[in-house]
């Protein structure tokens, strides 16, 4: 499988996904048409599939568009999001196998940053909405801090350090400041700013990184270890002992940082 990086709008992702042996296609998240129309036809491949992350506007803009110039188009999300996603034809939840072409994919649910969200694994590529990005996760819009430090474990949990990682949004380098703020002796974090920095200069993009690299630099990921435990109970005076409530204090720090 082959992975096309489509930025859209001012900082979103969407993802083309290709599958060589039949030369058909899926989106994840189908954040603008023109990107991706524009792409599937200088690759002239066959889109079968859409699969959307989250019922966000920023994430399925692009969806009324393509079903109507790809009829037939099999469209899946969260199942329990059937009422705010158009044109849903497949409903997921948790564990349900994904398939495009030869290619397959497992879904999990991560409910968190909205209700229905959903993160999809084909192989090595970990697609993750606004779940997880690159050294951050998304805002709590729809869930509690425990539901997300629950679904940013279950996620992660057992897959390779090598594992490649594409977020929702060009959030990095923001994150990774207060990366630093967090865990101000972080070698792992020092060095990934200044590879962000100089990936983004160049007009690159810091997705995909890695399970390896966010469990290195992403404090979310971190709430077991002592520096990043240290920090709430000196900002907030919050004297927290267990991951849940230590993920719980660094999501207040970053949501007004
Ligand atoms: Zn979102
Ligand atoms: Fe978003």
């Amino acid at each position: 499988m082959k992975v096309e990086i489509i930025p859209c709008l001012f900082d979103n992702f969407s993802y083309l996904l290709v599958c060589e042996e039949s030369g058909k296609a899926a989106i994840v998240d189908p954040v603008e048409y023109y990107p991706l129309s524009r792409v599937i036809k200088r690759l002239g491949v066959e889109l079968t599939s859409i699969y959307c992350t989250h019922h966000h506007a920023d994430h399925i803009g692009g969806l009324d568009e393509l079903c109507q110039e790809f009829p037939g188009v099999d469209v899946a999300a969260f199942k329990g999001d059937a009422a705010r996603i158009p044109r849903l034809t497949t409903l997921l939840g948790d564990g349900d196998i994904v398939k495009f072409g030869s290619v397959q994919g497992r879904v999990k649910h991560t409910p968190g940053h909205t209700s229905g969200g959903m993160c999809f694994l084909f192989g090595g590529h970990l697609f993750t909405g606004d779940t997880l990005f690159g050294a951050g996760c998304g805002r709590l819009f729809e869930g509690t801090p425990e539901q997300m430090y629950n679904s940013l474990q279950s996620l992660t949990k057992g897959l390779d350090a090598g594992v490649k990682v594409y977020f929702g949004h060009e959030y990095t380098l923001a994150n990774l400041k207060f990366s630093q703020f967090i865990e101000p002796g972080n070698r792992g974090v020092i060095a990934r700013i200044a590879d962000a920095t100089t990936v983004l200069a160049g007009g690159g993009t810091t997705t995909p990184s890695t399970i390896g690299l966010e469990k290195q630099t992403n404090p979310f990921l971190r709430c077991d270890i002592e520096d990043v435990r240290q920090k709430p109970a000196e900002k907030l005076l919050l004297d927290a002992t267990d991951p849940v409530s230590v993920f719980t204090a660094v999501r207040r720090l970053k949501d007004s940082y």
